[in-house]
């Protein structure tokens, strides 16, 4: 199993630093030649969550999405750009959009790539994956490091759920609506469509109420790149300042054999692990927090909850978060969006939905009780 990962220092997105940095990253690692045969036909995979610009630091940024492009041209191969972005489909934002303002539009004209929608798809036992893959004889994935208020991290793993073309996302969170379930369908999808490259953009990361417009920026100023998304995410939990297994993604990929969290079977190529750990990242309001010892949060677990709640003084009105919540759970009432809190299943789709940062977390009496 390959569990090498780099981690490069790149201190902001000018392209000839992050031409460095990514192409560093990779061949740290061994050089793209070793994970991807020449003239194959590749499907690039950036993280794109909403149709904004790159400064908001919630899509992966265009300029490392150019260099693993170049990289992948220098032994010649064929590439598609896409994502499945947001988790609703067209519902919300078209996906053109959403590619225009990320500057992945701009980028797949400059370097000659195909850029193309996931709307066909296959189904792989419990969800369909973009047929695209089918397609394509490699994957590389290019995720955005950041915080998630429902998974906790977007990394590796998490990235791969915008395979799941359009709508089906929101069937995928209805269905399986707590964090374990949810954790297990995300690696149901990391063992169907494992990466044979994955570069991720930590340039400049997320924390906070991630992953949208409610986290905070963070300048990490890091590049890490590696084929075990497991490693990765193990990695980036590290340096979040949690445990590999705090990441339920990760732990439910350990445990299958499908990558490796041991800190000590990991090798890192590059700057040390030790020497780019800065303060630990502020986490999202929804996630339980170490320093609560685990016998008083496994008795109060089923008193522990959060939901989400709507700032009026933010909320613009555009009702997104309405087309996003899988449980039908928001709704417009007297000129404004409502929720109905007997329906809601907390996945807080509708806080990744929302442009306007309009979603804060409202939390449970036992949650305020023990500090949370
Ligand atoms: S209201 Fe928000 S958190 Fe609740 S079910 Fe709907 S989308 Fe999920
Ligand atoms: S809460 Fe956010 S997503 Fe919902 S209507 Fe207001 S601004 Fe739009």
């Amino acid at each position: 199993m390959n569990a090498k990962v780099s981690i490069v220092k790149c201190k902001d997105y000018q392209p000839d630093l992050v031409f460095a940095a990514v192409k560093k990253a990779i061949d740290l690692i061994g050089g793209i030649s070793s994970f991807i045969k020449p003239q194959s036909k590749v499907l690039v995979k950036p993280n794109l969550l909403l149709a904004k610009g790159p400064e908001f630091g919630i899509d992966a940024h265009p300029e490392v999405v150019r260099v693993v492009i170049k990289v992948l041209k220098e032994i010649n191969c064929k590439l598609l750009l896409g994502d499945g972005s947001n988790v609703w489909g067209n519902q919300i934002e078209d996906v053109n959009d959403v590619y225009e303002q990320s500057g992945m539009k701009r980028i797949a004209e400059e370097e000659g790539v195909e850029l193309v929608e996931f709307n066909k798809r296959r189904w792989r036992g419990q969800f369909p994956l973009t047929s695209w893959l089918d397609e394509c004889d490699y994957l590389v994935s290019v995720p955005k490091f950041k915080t998630h208020d429902f998974t906790i991290l977007t990394g590796g793993v998490k990235n791969l759920f915008g395979l799941v073309p359009g709508t089906y996302k929101i069937e995928l969170h209805k269905r399986y609506a707590s964090p374990e379930e949810f954790a297990r369908i995300l690696v149901d999808i990391y063992a169907q469509a494992r990466p044979a490259l994955t570069v991720i953009d930590g340039i400049v990361a997320m924390e906070g109420d991630g992953p949208a417009t409610g986290g905070r920026l963070r300048n990490t100023g890091l590049v890490f790149a590696g084929v075990d998304c497991v490693a990765l995410d193990s990695i980036l939990a590290l340096i979040m300042g949690l445990l590999p297994q705090d990441i339920l993604t990760t732990k439910e990929a350990a445990k299958r054999g499908l990558g490796v969290s041991d800190i000590n079977a990991i090798q890192v190529y590059g700057e040390e692990l030790g020497q780019v750990m800065g303060a630990p990242f502020k986490l999202p309001a929804t996630s339980i927090k170490r320093n609560i010892p685990r016998p008083i949060v496994e008795i109060a677990k089923k008193l522990i909850r959060f939901y989400p709640k709507i700032d009026y003084h933010n909320c613009i009105f555009c009702q997104a978060c309405v087309a996003a919540c899988p449980t039908k759970a928001i709704s417009v009432k007297s000129g404004r969006v409502v929720i109905d809190y007997k329906k809601c299943i907390s996945c807080f789709c509708c806080q990744e939905a929302c442009p306007a940062s309009a979603i804060k977390v409202r939390k449970s009496v036992m949650a305020k009780l023990i500090g949370l």
